[in-house]
């Protein structure tokens, strides 16, 4: 809503959830049927502003129900350096999808309420938004990397990676990755067809390279057109995933993958374990603080791994070149790849999606929220 439709908006829920991207929708997704009166706000409409070049394993499109708005697969990752271009053949697949699609699906499995407004902090559990303040006992901070409700996060000091893309018009085949330091000294470029439009970006590990140029650079390289621009900070270190009473997912939370800036498929992984404990939350099977310890150590139990890959983020730079494309040269062998991309899909494996609840249409009635 803008303008004179933005009307004052006030009232108390039982679960508020702020931001209604991956990781908000996916909390709201678990809670459907449980009887909760949940809100998801946004500062724009649902699908409305892409926040990614959108590409996931396929698998996990499939098992939340959402391949309507798949748009391309690939079976294997072009990587090409200064020295030379590799082919990974990956044991499972990766898509594309469209976002305004994706978002849509997923609400179609929510029965939350949505209104637009922009938050702009809190005191305790009452949220301060443009149109007025809400409250909930359980309050979900799932607005990306700028943690609105713990604090905020300041470029370019914090742990952020910065990302640009454009989506020119016009087809392609494979998934390609460009680690080559004339498109940024530490990061990697890509270009991921989705249909008729491909997304080519850089992505920058350092937060102070400014990747406009570069971006551009390899869209001309590809002889794409640099239009329709779409780009943001990525987080690339995990954060506490509870604090002062707010649960966090997603960005918001550090959980996007460091090495690979992945961060789709982690938002709504940990959205939904989020999720789960919020309903047995309403649902009367435990108090909030129980719900608040299981998910902070749940995303905490996750640590080794995202530390370990940041390790890696800040190594790869600092291999000289032709090493690293010999590097590369030997990951193509099949068993290499089986392996070390079983463990990474492992992070955040579809199969938590499709192990969970929820009993849709259940409709317990909930019970009185205990702290
Ligand atoms: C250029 C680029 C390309 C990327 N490509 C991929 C990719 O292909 N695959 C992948 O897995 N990851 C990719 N990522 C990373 C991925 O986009 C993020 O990790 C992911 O979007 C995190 O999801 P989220 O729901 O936590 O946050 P977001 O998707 O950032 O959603 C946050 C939501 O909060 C809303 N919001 C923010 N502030 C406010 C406010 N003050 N008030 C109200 N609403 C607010 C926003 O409108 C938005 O809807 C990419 C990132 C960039 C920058």
């Amino acid at each position: 809503m803008r303008g004179a439709e933005r009307t004052p908006l006030s009232g108390d829920w039982d679960v508020l959830i702020c931001g209604a991207s991956f990781a908000g929708l996916a909390v709201a997704r678990e809670l459907a049927g449980s009887g909760a009166r949940v809100l998801v706000v946004d500062r724009y409409e649902i699908g409305e502003r892409q926040t990614s070049a959108c590409g996931i394993p396929t698998e996990w499109l499939r098992v939340l129900g959402l391949m309507e708005s798949h748009r391309q697969t690939f079976g294997r990752l072009v990587i090409h350096t200064p020295h030379g271009t590799s082919v990974l053949d990956l044991p499972w697949t990766f898509s594309t999808f469209d976002y305004p699609a994706l978002c849509s699906l997923l609400w179609d499995q929510c029965d939350a309420q949505f209104e637009t407004a922009k938050v702009n902090g809190r005191t305790g559990n009452v949220v301060h938004t443009d149109r007025g303040d809400l409250s909930a006992p359980l309050v979900v901070d799932a607005l990306g990397w700028r943690r609105v409700l713990g604090g905020g996060y300041q470029p370019p000091d914090a742990p952020l990676s910065r990302g640009l893309e454009v989506h020119p018009w016009g087809v392609g085949d494979d998934m390609e990755l460009w680690i080559d330091r004339r498109y940024v000294p530490a990061g990697y470029g890509w270009s991921f067809p989705a249909g008729d439009e491909t997304r080519i970006g850089v992505g920058s590990f350092d937060p102070r390279f400014h990747v406009k140029d570069t971006t551009v650079m390899l869209a001309e390289d590809l002889e794409r057109e640099p239009v329709r621009y779409q780009g943001n900070w990525i987080p690339h270190r995990l954060r506490a995933a509870t604090g002062d009473g707010i649960f966090f997912v997603g960005d918001s939370a550090g959980h996007c993958l460091p090495l690979t800036a992945e961060g789709i498929r982690t938002a709504l992984y940990f959205g939904i374990a989020c999720g789960r404990e919020l309903r047995s939350v309403v649902e009367g099977r435990q108090p909030i603080a129980a719900a608040l310890v299981r998910y902070g150590d749940f995303s905490q139990s996750h640590r080794w791994k995202f530390e370990a890959m940041l390790a890696a983020q800040k190594l790869v730079p600092r291999v000289p070149p032709p090493i690293l494309h010999r590097g590369i040269r030997a990951m193509q062998a099949k068993r290499f790849v089986d392996w070390s991309f079983g463990h990474y899909l492992g992070i955040a494996a579809p199969a938590f999606a499709a192990a969970g609840p929820p009993s849709r249409g259940a409709g317990h009635a909930p019970v009185s929220i205990a702290a």
